[in-house]
């Protein structure tokens, strides 16, 4: 487990005013368990709101588009998303990648949009179910991986944090083994360290996402190289999100 876990939820399409309630409770409980990162990414348009209800917990967006401003109807920038509020944007998540046709080169040209606008990445990888039974899981999230990452990364240290969810544990209460997710951990880490050094890899998170809840949160965060999690359905209330907050501070070695 790194140094201070990372522990972020991605509300997707789930939220109105009524949930700031949530974030409120999320961010006083934060307060008290320094030794975790909390991260919310609301939709759009709670960014704004959840940002000036919290104190101590990140707050950011689940995209954005490439372009800088222009005639995209529905489409919000980097820029605006930075401006509302947001610290970080998700990128390449598989809903977006499945519903919106997102290839690795559209992630790559989000993920230079958002470095300009300020923001880290959270860019996420996963194979199907299909490719990691054909055994090529490793094989095709590197792949992905390398593809969806800018050209040019000055300083992955400070801007970059990989989320490994594999695509059928999302949602499905399925997870990979502690060892199936160590072993995929390591071997993004093999590629972090050939694009960016020993120095700058160690330093950027590997969240795992897929399934965790404040049950499994203990066993998952222990695998090898796994920074953090990702989570999606856990992390609509309060309760359920501080048990894994919980569950990654007793990680931590005191
Ligand atoms: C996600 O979609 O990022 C995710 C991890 O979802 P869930 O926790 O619901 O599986």
């Amino acid at each position: 487990m790194a140094e201070r876990p990372y522990i972020v939820g991605n509300w997707k399409m789930n939220g109105t005013r009524a949930m700031l309630a949530q974030a409120r409770a999320i961010d006083r409980a934060a307060q008290n368990m320094m030794k975790v990162e909390v991260a919310l990414a609301p939709p759009f348009t709670l960014i704004h709101a959840v940002h000036r209800e919290v104190e101590q917990i990140g707050v950011g967006a689940q995209d954005c588009h490439p372009g800088p401003d222009g005639a995209n109807t529905g489409d919000v920038s980097a820029a605006m998303v930075a401006d509302a509020g947001a610290k970080f944007v998700i990128l390449g998540h598989s809903e977006r990648r499945r519903d919106h046709g997102e290839s690795n080169a559209l992630v790559a040209q989000k993920a230079v949009a958002a470095l300009q606008a300020g923001m880290r990445l959270i860019l996420c990888v996963g194979e199907t179910e299909e490719t990691r039974d054909a055994g090529k899981a490793e094989a095709f999230v590197t792949r992905q991986l390398k593809a969806s990452l800018p050209e040019t990364l000055e300083s992955p240290a400070d801007s970059l944090t990989v989320a490994y969810e594999p695509v059928w544990a999302i949602g499905t209460g399925r997870t990979p083994t502690v060892e199936e997710i160590g072993a995929m951990h390591c071997a993004i880490r093999a590629l972090l360290v050939d694009l960016y050094g020993a120095e700058q890899a160690a330093q950027v998170r590997i969240l795992y996402g897929g399934s965790v809840n404040a049950e499994n949160a203990r066993d998952l965060l222990a695998a090898d190289e796994v920074g953090g999690a990702l989570v999606g359905g856990a992390s609509l209330t309060a309760e359920n999100f501080l048990g894994i907050v919980v569950a990654a501070a007793d990680t931590v070695d005191s």
